[in-house]
């Protein structure tokens, strides 16, 4: 089960987001964490994949460096607060990858892809001389359960570019 939400990591961890903003947790955004936490905690102690953090003032944020996001909605249940809202989709976060990626340097690396449950790294094996991952934006559910998988850290989990 969750821990006590004590815990604390690097500021690369809770800063990983767009432009550097930390990620919320899902069902969740700035506004309502802003207008409504009243950073007790009880969210990050719930989470049983202990992904939750406190973060800034107490208020919860998303680190996937050890862990994803299962959406078990445990979160969500625990808070006693108007923060989050189930009726709405979890979040529009994505998985993108970078120039890290050790493909772009022609060595072989199939990490991140046997990760994917829903099968939304695609590699592409006509892209020489080792193939490429890309992430299928229509699948992604930004879970971050590649983000650990990647050793060369060459996944983050953000708001995506539309193509
Ligand atoms: S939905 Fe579950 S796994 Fe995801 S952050 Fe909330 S408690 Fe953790
Ligand atoms: S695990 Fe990382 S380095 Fe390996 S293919 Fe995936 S993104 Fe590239
Ligand atoms: S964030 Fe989750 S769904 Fe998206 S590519 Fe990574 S493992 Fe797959």
């Amino acid at each position: 089960m969750g821990r006590s939400g004590s815990q604390t990591l690097s500021r690369r961890a809770l800063f990983s987001g767009k432009h550097g903003a930390p990620i919320r947790p899902p069902w969740t955004s700035e506004t309502s964490i802003l207008d409504a936490c009243i950073g007790c905690g009880d969210c990050v102690a719930a989470c049983p994949e202990d992904i939750l953090f406190n973060g800034p003032a107490n208020t919860p944020v998303v680190s996937f460096e050890n862990g994803e996001c299962t959406f078990c909605e445990a979160c969500a249940k625990a808070c006693k607060e108007s923060v989050f809202d189930l009726d709405q989709p979890a979040w529009t976060i994505q998985a993108v990858i970078s120039d890290s990626c050790i493909l772009q340097s022609g060595i072989s690396c199939r990490l991140c892809t046997d990760n994917c449950e829903v099968e939304a790294l695609v590699f592409d094996l006509s892209q020489r001389p080792v193939g490429a991952v890309f992430v299928d934006q229509d699948l992604c559910n930004g879970c971050g359960a590649c983000v650990a998988a990647c050793t060369f850290s060459a996944i983050s989990i953000m708001e995506p570019q539309r193509d």
